[in-house]
């Protein structure tokens, strides 16, 4: 029988484009390592299991345990490590962020400016590890919610569309304890286009 093997998604920049914002190093270990060690997890604990051949979405909302918490880290950094560009600087909300994505977020908070404090408040309170989501309803408003651990808003019935993600390991050996910090830099590297293309689908 044919088995499908999920493999390390392709990063669309070069390790070190990210930088200052999220250096090299991190990126090595956070994708070369604990990315790659949600895969070869995943594609051992599948065999022989109902979720053999199901495609990943339909196994972080049909899974538990270790199956579902490599599935999810996995979901989670394809979503995350796909959503970024080389640095420009901080985003104009007039120009940079393209609609209906824009004209969303003005509906859904207020302002853009609204939507980035929300969402890096939501970030930096969630205590231990976890993820900060920004994700579209089945009426397309948007909503901002905290997921602990391996949790993807897919399972809510949402669809996920922005993220940043809280466990140390994303930040630590670049901003050690500064979680703040570190979520207010990634503003910089957001790819809007992407995002917007995601809120379409
Ligand atoms: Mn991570």
């Amino acid at each position: 029988m044919l088995t499908i093997i999920f493999s390390l998604i392709t990063l669309p920049y070069a390790p070190d484009a990210l930088e200052p914002v999220i250096s090299r190093q991190t990126i090595e270990f956070h994708y070369g390592k604990h990315l790659q060690t949600y895969v070869d997890n995943l594609n051992k604990l599948i065999v022989g299991t109902e979720f053999e051949n199901m495609p990943l979405e339909d196994i972080v909302c049909k899974s538990q345990g270790g199956i579902f918490n490599n599935a999810g880290q996995i979901l989670n950094h394809n979503l995350y490590f796909t959503q970024f560009r080389p640095v420009t600087g901080n985003p104009s909300p007039v120009t940079d962020i393209p609609s209906p994505l824009g004209d969303a977020i003005d509906r859904s908070f207020g302002s853009f400016e609204n939507f980035q404090k929300e969402f890096e408040q939501k970030g930096t309170t969630l205590f231990g590890s976890g993820w900060v989501w920004l994700s579209a309803d089945k009426d397309g408003k948007l909503v901002i919610t905290q997921e602990t651990n391996a949790q993807n808003p897919i399972t809510k019935g949402l669809k996920p569309l922005l993220t940043m993600d809280v466990w140390e390991h994303a930040y630590y050996l670049d901003y050690q304890n500064r979680r703040a910090a570190h979520l207010q830099s990634l503003w910089q590297i957001i790819n809007w286009d992407e995002i917007n293309r995601r809120y379409m689908k």
